[in-house]
This record gives C-alpha cells, structure tokens and sequence, in this order.
C-alpha cells in the first residue's frame, strides 16, 4: 500500500523537507507541523516551508516559529507537498521541486493533478491531518502529543470543528486517538473558533454591512477592501472566516467572500449547502477546492469581480 511506501521512503532517508500551500489554512499548517514534529522526533532533519506568513492564530502549534518562507541552501532526499492541488500553489517556493531526489504529494482535493513521484489523494479524507496520521500509524509509530496537537488542528479546522459533510467516522476515530494523547482539546478548540482579536470584530461589523442578497436571498455576497482592513488595524488574515457569515444565513444556497488583494485583484471565497459544487465556480476562475468550500483569484475592479463571480453561480444554479 502507497502509505506502506512512504513510510519506507522516510525509514530510509535522513532530509526532508516539508511545504504546503499559499494563503496556509489549518489543514497546511497542521499538517505540516504534525510530519515536521514527527519527523523531527524519529531523529530526521527536516525543514518546514510556507510561500506565505503563517496567521499568528495557529502560534500555539509546537514549531510555529521554525516554518521557513524562503529556501534556504540545500538539496533534501525528499520534499512532503501536503493539502497543495498543484505545483502554482506553492508560489515562490515552486522551486523547491527541483532540490529533492523525490517528491510526495499528499493531499485530499480531487482537483489534484499528481504533480509529483509519488502521489497520495484520498478524496474522502476530511483534513491531510487524517493521511498523516494513517501514514503514522500504519508504518508502526507513535504519535507524541505535540503531534497530536498539529494533526487535531488540521482535522478540526478543515471539518469546520466536525460540521461538515466531509466529516467521517474514520475522521472522529482518529480524533478520538489524538485526544486520548492527553492534548488539551477544548483549549484548541477555544483558540481556533471562539477567539477573536478587538480588530477582527471591529472589521466584522464592517464587512457584514456589506452584505447583498440574489436570487430570493440564496446568494449572499460580502467583502473587504485593503481600506476597510486599514481602517480597523486589522490584517489580510484576520478576515479569514468571515465568509461563513454569508453562508449561515438560513436562506443562503451560496455564500461569497471577495477580499481585495491589491487593486484590480481580488481573492474569492465560495461556500455552499446543500445544492452547489461550488469547486466548480472556482474552477472556471482558475481556482479550485471541495464541494463546499472552494476559492479562486478573480482580476477586474470590484463591481466586475461580483459580476463575474455572480454569472457563473447562476450558470451552475440548479
Ligand atoms: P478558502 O476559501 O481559501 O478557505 O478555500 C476553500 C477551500 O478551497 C480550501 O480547501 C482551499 O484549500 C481550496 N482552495 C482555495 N483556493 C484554491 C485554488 N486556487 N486551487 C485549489 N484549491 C483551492
Ligand atoms: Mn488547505
Ligand atoms: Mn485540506
């Protein structure tokens, strides 16, 4: 089995190196702190990179500090790509792929394009969290709990905290066997989803005030622009979430979140309930993502960017 082969890739090397994808949610930065701990404790050396700033809201994960975001001067026996579609989503760090004797890409999306030697998708694994953990296990180690607590950030953030459809039982099992590593979960669980900084609330009323309703108030669009983030000393991060607020109105199909990120260049958050592949909207704007959950890069000014987001929902409107 693939995993079996990983796992003798890693009893058989010494340098790894580990990266996942831009803009990093709690899946890439779980997952890669989970391999990085692990690693690092069955005495490899190993380097963890993201192309972008990790959000400071996951510093309490064990390693936080030690992720690079530019190379450093080394050829690595083999490069871990975790929760990472394909090879643009790496960004700068791209080159990475060229200073490893073999690349592992390990990931959950079905829109992945096997970009590497060795390939892992499992399209029905909630978080990377959950394939990291399996490779663990399966290749006969423990898992530490700082372990732990990486892989339980990972699972519980891509789940939204066991919500979603992307939920299973093998994803609440081995939940259940991180916890029982003794890491304290509702502390977690407290800093991933009931915390907010004085800035993020301050922007929330903000860009809730946004808010436009389509097609009998099943489309519900909000958004953030750079000034209304400098208005309110918040960061680009900081309004990571904030497209739920659109998807949780109870009569949204379809929630969008356009955040500028410069001008002319917008970055767009899709979620849906129950009808919409929303990885299909996504798609069409080069992006890409889940069923539920997806994003994509969209260029023109605002009211373009809503327009052209807008059309293809309605397109895929069913
Ligand atoms: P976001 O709206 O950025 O939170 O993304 C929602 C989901 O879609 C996450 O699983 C992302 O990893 C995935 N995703 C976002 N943008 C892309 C993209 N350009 N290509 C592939 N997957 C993406
Ligand atoms: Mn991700
Ligand atoms: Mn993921």
């Amino acid at each position: 089995m693939i995993l079996n082969k990983i796992g003798n890739i890693i009893k058989q090397n010494n340098d790894f190196a580990i990266v996942s994808h831009l803009l990093p949610d709690g899946d890439a930065i779980g997952s890669t702190l989970g391999l990085y701990n692990f690693l690092n404790e069955i005495g490899k050396e190993v380097d963890a990179y993201n192309p972008d700033k990790l959000p400071l809201k996951f510093d309490f994960l064990p390693g936080f500090s030690d992720v690079k975001n530019t190379l450093i001067d080394k050829h690595y026996d083999c490069i871990f790509v975790l929760d990472c579609s394909d090879k643009e989503r790496l960004g700068h760090l791209v080159e990475l792929l060229n200073k490893a004797d073999v690349v592992v890409n390990i990931d959950h999306h079905i829109s992945n394009d096997l970009f590497a030697d060795v390939n892992y998708v499992d399209t029905n694994a909630g978080a990377v969290g959950e394939i990291i953990y399996n490779l663990i296990r399966i290749n006969g180690f423990e898992i530490s709990q700082k372990t732990a607590m990486c892989l339980y950030t990972s699972i519980v953030t891509d789940t939204g905290g066991f919500k979603y459809s992307n939920t299973t039982s093998m994803t609440l099992n081995i939940a259940g066997d991180l916890i029982n590593t003794g890491i304290d979960f509702p502390e977690i669980n407290r800093i991933l989803f009931d915390t907010l900084t004085v800035q993020q609330v301050k922007l929330l009323s903000k860009v809730t005030s946004t808010l436009e309703l389509y097609k009998d108030n099943s489309i519900a669009v909000i958004y953030v622009t750079k000034d209304m983030l400098e208005e309110c000393g918040a960061n680009e991060n900081d309004a990571s979430e904030m497209v739920n607020y659109a998807r949780d109105i109870d009569t949204v199909e379809v929630g969008v979140f356009i955040k500028e990120v410069e001008k002319g260049k917008y970055r767009v958050s899709l979620r849906s309930k129950n009808k919409i592949d929303v990885r299909m909207i996504a798609e069409k704007f080069n992006g890409g993502g889940h069923i539920r959950a997806a994003g994509c890069t969209v260029f023109g000014d605002l009211d373009e960017v809503k327009n052209k987001v807008l059309n293809e929902i309605l397109n895929h409107w069913k």
